[in-house]
């Protein structure tokens, strides 16, 4: 995975390379954003996403001008960011954030498959809530005609990780100043029943106790 494209410049001490932890931290995110250039403009669009083992998957309606234009075999760069901390320094300047992040690149390619398209989307559901593609109806074949997957493999990529406290300038750490982490995370609220739910259905229990994978 490390080309000349993912070699991580800017402190390098915090890139990987390796296939699980780009893997750990795809699985551990909801949305990405996928940029890529069209004509003169540059655009980056956030969007879902799920992974079957070294295939990214997104997905959308077969209108898509992005995914439209990702088929025409242009170069695409997919982000992916986890925000784990905010870094508070004793200095402005030494202000950071605690994260993994991951940057993909590739070109696209359509998945036209029914088993493939069927697995990829089985994917970007159970990434949302495990448990929940047994749950629900499967698409109909007019659903998966009107759905465009696109399947881009985790092949070059890179991991990008901050952890721990800041790092101040040596004459700042007797500044009477509080520095530290304010971890942060993704919980779950409580669950709201939309109000067309007949009544007597009970809540599932993936969705009763949801956790978000770190
Ligand atoms: C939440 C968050 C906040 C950040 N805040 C700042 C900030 O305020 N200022 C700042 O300068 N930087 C910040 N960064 C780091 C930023 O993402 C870049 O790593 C950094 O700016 C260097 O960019 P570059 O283009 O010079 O990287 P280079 O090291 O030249 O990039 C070379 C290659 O390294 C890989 N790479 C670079 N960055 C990442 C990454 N984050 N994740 C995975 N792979 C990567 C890519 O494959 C890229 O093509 C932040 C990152 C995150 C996730």
């Amino acid at each position: 995975m490390k080309t000349p494209k993912t070699q991580v410049r800017r402190v390098p001490k915090r890139g990987s390379y390796d296939f699980e932890t780009v893997a750990q931290i795809l699985d551990a995110g909801l949305v990405c954003h996928v940029g890529f250039v069209t004509g003169d403009q540059p655009f980056v669009i956030p969007t879902a996403y799920g992974r079957v083992d070294s295939q990214l998957y997104i997905h959308g309606a077969s209108a898509s001008r992005m995914l439209k234009t990702l088929l025409t075999g242009i170069e695409v760069c997919v982000t992916v960011t986890l925000l784990d901390g905010l870094v508070l320094a004793r200095s402005a300047y030494h202000h950071s954030m605690n994260y993994r992040s991951v940057v993909l690149f590739g070109t696209a390619r359509a998945v036209t498959d029914p088993l493939e398209k069927n697995s990829a989307l089985r994917a970007f559901t159970e990434h949302v809530m495990p448990g929940r593609w047994d749950q629900v109806r499967s698409p109909n074949t007019e659903e998966l005609a009107a759905t465009c997957v696109l399947s881009l493999p985790i092949a070059e990529a890179s991991a990008k990780v901050r952890t721990g406290p800041p790092v101040d300038h040596v004459a700042d750490y007797d500044l009477p100043v509080w520095a530290g982490v304010l971890p942060l995370m993704e919980t779950s609220g409580s669950p709201i029943a939309d109000p067309l739910l007949p009544a007597g259905i009970a809540l599932p229990e993936n969705v009763r106790c949801y956790v978000r994978q770190h």
